[in-house]
């Protein structure tokens, strides 16, 4: 079957999306919910946990917390990237603060670190700012 998997950030349904849907337009048949966003989302651990797993199109993570100021710096250049992606990759932001579990599971040592996974491995990660030019070609 054609289409990509793509795990909901909302409710946590895995979908299967049309290969011509991962533009724009792609809703969750259980929530309704966007599953393709030119906005990074907030998730918590138990989304990430699933759509690690699943996706079939690559997702950036960001980890960050609220005390961290580089990580605030980088917020909005993220936001961009994953508007510049969007259909391409699916980016999202995890507040380690509130989800600590993640940061351990994930041995996240330093903030922002980014994530890249894909197939339901982990490719890729990078920690520290980054414009969002510099994010974009990062995660290729
Ligand atoms: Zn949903």
């Amino acid at each position: 079957m054609a289409g990509k998997k793509l795990t909901c950030l909302a409710c946590g349904q895995l979908n299967r999306v049309p290969e011509e849907k991962l533009g724009a337009g792609a809703k969750c048949g259980t929530c309704g919910a966007k599953l393709i966003s030119t906005k990074a989302v907030e998730i918590d651990f138990a989304t990430l946990q699933k759509a690690a797993k699943n996706d079939e199109l690559p997702l950036v993570v960001d980890f960050w917390a609220p005390w961290c100021g580089p990580c605030k710096m980088m917020g909005p250049e993220f936001s961009k990237a994953a508007d510049v992606l969007a259909g391409k990759a699916r980016l999202v932001k995890l507040n380690t603060e509130e989800h600590q579990k993640a940061g351990q599971v994930y041995g996240i040592r330093g903030i922002p670190t980014m994530v890249r996974f894909e197939g339901g491995k982990e490719k890729k990660r990078q920690s520290g700012a980054m414009r969002a030019g510099d994010i974009v070609s990062w995660v290729g």
